[in-house]
């Protein structure tokens, strides 16, 4: 690997290949593959992701808000593309872009058919989310029959599948809750398919819905956090790879007296002689104020430095009194050792939120 000159976020994109195949081993070889790339794929870059994972075949991807199915089809991706959750001032823009709509209430239903009706469409590809305990976005099992009677009255828009979006798969002690959404999606699909005479594709794991409940897989499974590298459990976490490396570089080195304070608002006082460092990363980079003041640390050398003082804008200073290092080093924020996941718990986060934290300000650089 090569020397880093500045902070960069490095994606490895053969471990992206890892963890897809892995995810791919845990489900049946007629199981769809969902790959979720919203937020720039978990802060990474959706559209290399999804032209990588292209190459792998994956069968769909999902994206949050419309803006991001858009900037996929500019960047050439032309697999089908479920929008989460579009709004319906979009509703045009995802109709000409071919981006499939998640509708989970009569209201979003029949803004979307007014949309699809007045640009001629005819069976428009739409995919009914129903609520089975999130209680986030979905229709009520009791809707069917309103669904059903709205659906039968148009020829703009067909029903390719049904989903519902499990509420702690990665939580053993929620084993029943998780099993009563399974038996209720399960409940939805049949009654769907006896009103509306027809299946639509089913789906309704997301990737510890998948490593934990293989008998729910249905037609399709969601994958986000696992494709990125991570299990949610330190047992599933062994089997996948982190794709991306946050790093950064000494920037100078201060040698200073027992007294001296380090940063904003004197927040760090030195109790003894002390040596720190100044690294190119802050808040606007996604490494939140709650890093600072010993709980967050860097590694460098494969030494761990504490983040000491208030995290600045664009800077962070750490300690690095035991390290032997010099200005230009390589500092290691997360990766492969330690995780993001590792590092998010020194602020009591979760991986899921500091990979998406990382700003557009840092530059992403691919390993193929
Ligand atoms: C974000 C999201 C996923 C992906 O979940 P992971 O835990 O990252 O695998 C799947 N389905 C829906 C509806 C989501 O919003």
């Amino acid at each position: 690997m090569e020397k880093v000159h500045e902070t960069i976020l490095e994606i490895d994109l053969n471990a992206l290949t890892h963890n897809f195949q892995y995810l791919k081993s845990r489900t049946n070889t007629q199981t769809k593959i969902l790959a979720v790339v919203k937020a720039f794929a978990y802060g990474s870059d959706a559209s290399e992701i999804a032209k990588h994972l292209e190459t792998l075949n994956v069968d769909y991807f999902a994206v949050a808000y419309t803006n991001e199915g858009v900037a996929l089809r500019d960047a050439g991706i032309v697999t089908p593309i479920l929008v989460l959750h579009p709004q319906s001032v979009n509703f045009k823009t995802l109709i000409d872009r071919c981006l499939e709509p998640s509708l989970y209430s009569a209201f979003v239903l029949n803004e979307f058919i007014k949309v699809a009706e007045e640009k001629k469409q005819t069976n428009y590809p739409v995919h009914i989310k129903f609520n089975t305990g999130l209680n986030r976005l979905g229709f009520d099992s009791t809707e069917i029959p309103k669904i059903s009677s709205i659906l039968k009255n148009t020829k703009s828009i067909h029903v390719k599948s049904i989903f519902s979006h499990l509420a702690a798969s990665e939580d053993f002690n929620e084993k029943v809750f998780t099993e009563n959404q399974i038996k209720l999606f399960k409940t939805i699909s049949q009654s769907f398919a006896k009103t509306m005479g027809y299946q639509p594709m089913l789906h309704l794991c997301n990737t510890s819905g998948i490593l934990n409940y293989p008998d729910a897989h249905f037609d399709m499974v969601r994958s986000g956090i696992g494709l990125y590298g991570f299990g949610n459990s330190d047992i599933e976490d062994e089997h996948f790879t982190p794709i991306a490396t946050l790093k950064s570089i000494i920037s100078q080195i201060h040698r200073i007296k027992k007294g001296d304070s380090v940063g904003y608002n004197r927040a760090f006082i030195a109790t003894k002689q002390t040596k720190t460092a100044t690294i190119p990363i802050g808040h606007a980079d996604g490494i939140g104020r709650q890093y600072g003041n010993g709980k967050g640390f860097v590694t460098i050398n494969n030494i761990q430095a504490p983040i000491i003082g208030n995290v600045c804008m664009d800077m962070i200073m750490v300690d690095i009194t035991n390290i032997a290092c010099q200005e230009g080093d390589e500092v290691i924020i997360f990766g492969t050792n330690p995780t993001a996941n590792v590092f998010a718990e020194t602020a009591k986060s979760i991986s899921y939120e500091i990979i998406t934290s990382i700003s557009q300000r840092v530059k992403r650089v691919f390993l193929k």
